[in-house]
């Protein structure tokens, strides 16, 4: 596949605010947060879309759930509540293909998150 902008985020070769690291995945501040706390966590292994998730990835897929609830408890906002989503392709707004979870926490997060426009579409 392709390479991403995350590619060079994991080799260090562009900067970013890195909050969390293991042995699979990499977590780091969205650049454009969309609430007070917006972290994106990403396999270091690339895998383009939710489409692109082979049998063999289910527990790697599985560990950056892990890595949002993991981080959730540490930052403190656990109990206090977040959201965790994953875009897939253009409809629902991917822009960077490589696999990543939003995690997103810090303030009252509406439901269905979906703006008036993209209603009326
Ligand atoms: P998507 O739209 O694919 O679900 O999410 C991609 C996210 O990556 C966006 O929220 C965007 O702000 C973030 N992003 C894109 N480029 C960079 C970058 O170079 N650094 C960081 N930290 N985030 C990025």
């Amino acid at each position: 596949m392709a390479e991403t902008i995350f590619d060079k985020i994991i080799r260090r070769e562009i900067p970013a605010d890195i909050v969390y690291e293991d042995d699979l995945s990499l977590a780091f501040r969205d650049i454009n947060p969309q609430a007070p706390v917006h972290l994106l966590i990403i396999p270091k292994k690339p895998i383009a879309t939710i489409n692109d998730i082979a049998t063999d990835d289910r527990e790697l897929v599985g560990h950056l759930f892990y890595v949002a609830r993991t981080l959730a408890a540490d930052m403190g906002f656990a109990e206090e509540g977040y959201r965790v989503v994953m875009n897939c392709n253009e409809q629902a707004g991917q822009t960077v293909f490589h696999i990543h979870l939003h995690l997103l926490a810090g303030k009252p997060l509406g439901w269905p998150p979906y703006t008036e426009r993209m209603k009326q579409g």
